[in-house]
């Protein structure tokens, strides 16, 4: 080998990725050439974004092009292009050496999905590799455009390893790819299949693609057409072409705005959530325009990260070419077309949301997890909270939805906090003993299933002028002053007073039971159905939210509680008269251990079991003996 010709080995996640598609994916072999044709047009636009910046590029006229050209009986297919070329320092870095940060994620999925693959393959910047779905061998030639960098060439069959050669030779700037199709690939170089190819997945690049002699796309920027122009078909086929989705969008949103700045906004909500590819942050964001010149990719700050669901491109006038993506972070009117892009997709869901409630539930069921972060965003907070929706006691089931006003219209009077309890379900919110007087009310409640709801309630404290509060932190006065839903059912006897005071005796007991792990033992007045519960003291965070904070080690402190007893259960009114009879009865202890224990249980900080377990089981035990008696002497 002479000294400028050097062997590489693959790194090896790049290598892991060639044997999957070399040896497992034989479906849609045909979007490598949208890879390849993509990858160009990225080519080409970064050297236009160089030389609108004024920067010094080799073979400065000659035209932004990609060609494509075959030899059937070669076998043989090259896409060749003007754009910025590579270095060789670029050439071993871009290509075989380092591999992405989704790259591990998206072998993961690979192996999981073999059909969907080709869908995901350009969304994880490893696109270039598909060419070896179809090539036995592939050469590329590239020259960078800066004008003294030597043109390279890079060769490798896709198995181990590739090789850089320096080039002697001067070529003109840009890269060309030769791909030396395998036996069972011919096809790819057959006119009227490529053609097809083309048609099908790269209509919408913005640089002439020529096959042969021939030029095959049609050039449109879409965005720029009045809306009554375009065809829902055309939208739908400039969303696939932006996203590599195969479903439609589920919405699709163009603007068009003239005062006070000039910009063309074409944004789509997918039917989708792409969550999947949240690890990968980079893989976000609207395509940003000036005259119809791309500036930049995926650009982070037209939208908040909360809206980056939403795909698409904005295009202004007003704002200069010469731009560079460091001093648009400081360019007012990309400021004022941000914020007008994000309001515009608010207005446009708040619209969905009235209009058509069904679709806004479709979309809030998919896109909500991504939407809730948008907490923070205090310009527009107005907006947000009308947007969000939540599961409630109201709703007939877990799938039906209801907005912060739904709630706020049906409030009590004088109701002046909309309640909210957390839980793993809607079955196991309903058994929650601290609803009980919310039921017994009529007073809606809140059901969140995710962490991150209760998240936005206590980040955004308020709704108008009602507070968020927990069941479990809920003043019980204040929902007194609410009067009943119905009359009450059959009300059990009141206590006598003597049995008041035997009551009120055995709280006292059995406070000194569970001694500093609680704060009291009092009477309840939000039990109907329950015999205890315990009580939150802080109400800065729910004991839910505790739970969840321990499960992910960290300590929220330790939480003061006290334990209610409703006087009118069954059990306590067994326990009053065991009570009267024997206060240092054993039973006494044994129960309120049990109480405390299960009332820790339903909130989810038991932290050992087996005590609970141990004491129901002796409780078990003494009523069987009972049970036995009674079947004895009745028989
Ligand atoms: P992605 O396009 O998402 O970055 P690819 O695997 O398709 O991932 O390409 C890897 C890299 O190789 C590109 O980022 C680019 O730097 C380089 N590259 C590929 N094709 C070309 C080309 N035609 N001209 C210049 N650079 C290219
Ligand atoms: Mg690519």
């Amino acid at each position: 080998m002479s000294e400028t010709k050097h062997k590489y080995k693959f790194k090896a996640e790049i290598k892991q990725l060639l044997d999957i598609l070399v040896h497992s994916l034989y479906t849609s072999r045909e979007i490598f050439l949208r890879e390849l044709i993509s990858n160009a047009s990225d080519a080409l636009d970064k050297v236009r974004f160089e030389s609108t910046k004024g920067t010094e590029i080799a073979d400065k006229d000659l035209p932004l092009e990609i060609h494509i050209d075959f030899d059937e009986k070669k076998n043989l297919l090259t896409v060749s292009d003007t754009g910025i070329g590579m270095t060789k320092d670029e050439l071993v870095k871009n290509i075989g050496t380092i591999a992405k940060s989704g790259t591990a994620e998206f072998l993961k999925k690979l192996a999981e999905s073999k059909e969907d693959a080709t869908n995901i393959i350009g969304k994880f910047g490893v696109g270039f590799y598909s060419v070896f779905m179809v090539a036995k061998e592939v050469v590329i030639k590239t020259k960078s455009f800066k004008p003294d960098e030597p043109a390279c060439l890079w060769r490798s069959d896709g198995s181990g390893s590739f090789e850089i050669e320096v080039l002697d030779k001067k070529i003109k700037r840009g890269t060309s790819i030769e791909v030396h199709l395998k036996d069972d690939a011919k096809e790819f170089a057959e006119k009227y299949r490529l053609e097809s190819i083309i048609k099908k997945h790269s209509n919408f690049i913005s640089f002439p693609i020529f096959l042969g002699k021939e030029r095959i796309n049609t050039i449109a920027a879409i965005w720029r057409e009045p809306k009554t122009s375009i065809k829902k078909e055309q939208y739908v086929e400039f969303y696939k072409f932006l996203t590599y989705d195969t479903e439609e969008p589920m919405f699709i949103i163009h603007k068009s705005v003239d005062a006070p700045i000039q910009f063309n906004a074409l944004m789509f909500i997918p039917k989708k959530s792409d969550e999947f590819f949240w690890m990968d942050r980079e893989n976000y964001g609207l395509d940003l325009y000036v005259k119809r010149v791309l500036i930049q990719h995926k650009n982070k700050d037209l939208l908040p990260e909360y809206l980056s669901f939403v795909k698409g491109v904005v295009d202004s006038e007003d704002l200069p070419l010469n731009i560079s993506r460091e001093t648009l972070q400081e360019n007012t009117i990309f400021h004022k077309i941000s914020s007008s892009v994000t309001n515009h997709v608010l207005s446009f869901l708040l619209d969905k949301a009235k209009n058509n409630p069904e679709e806004y539930t479709a979309f809030w069921k998919e896109h909500a997890k991504v939407f809730r972060l948008g907490y923070m965003d205090f310009t527009n907070l107005e907006k947000y909270q009308e947007l969000l929706r939540f599961n409630s006691s109201f709703n007939k089931d877990e799938n039906e939805l209801t907005s912060l006003a739904d709630y706020v219209s049906r409030m009590k009077e004088g109701q002046k906090e909309i309640y909210y309890v957390l839980g793993s379900s809607r079955a196991a919110i309903e058994t929650d003993p601290h609803l009980e007087i919310f039921k017994k009310k009529g007073v809606e409640v809140l059901y969140l299933y995710d962490p991150t709801e209760e998240l936005v309630l206590s980040s955004i404290r308020k709704y108008k002028d009602y507070d968020f509060k927990s069941v479990d932190t809920a003043d019980l006065k204040k929902l007194e002053e609410l009067g009943d839903k119905t009359e009450e059912k059959e009300k059990t006897e009141e206590l006598s007073k003597d049995d008041r005071k035997h009551f009120s005796s055995l709280l006292s007991k059995m406070k000194k039971i569970l001694g500093d792990r609680v704060k009291d033992v009092v009477e309840s007045k939000r039990l109907s159905d329950s015999p205890a519960c315990l009580v939150n003291t802080d109400d800065t965070i729910s004991a839910s939210m505790r739970k969840l904070l321990k499960l992910a080690n960290q300590d929220a402190g330790k939480q003061e509680q006290i334990l209610e007893i409703n006087p009118d259960h069954k059990l306590v009114r067994n326990l009053i008269e065991i009570f009267k009879k024997n206060p240092d009865d054993d039973y006494i202890v044994n129960v309120t251990e049990q109480l405390y224990g299960s009332a820790l249980l339903l909130e989810g900080m038991l932290e050992d079991p087996h005590l609970l377990v141990a004491k129901m089981n002796e409780l078990l035990e003494k009523s069987s003996d009972w049970y036995l008696k009674q079947k004895d002497t009745s028989q």
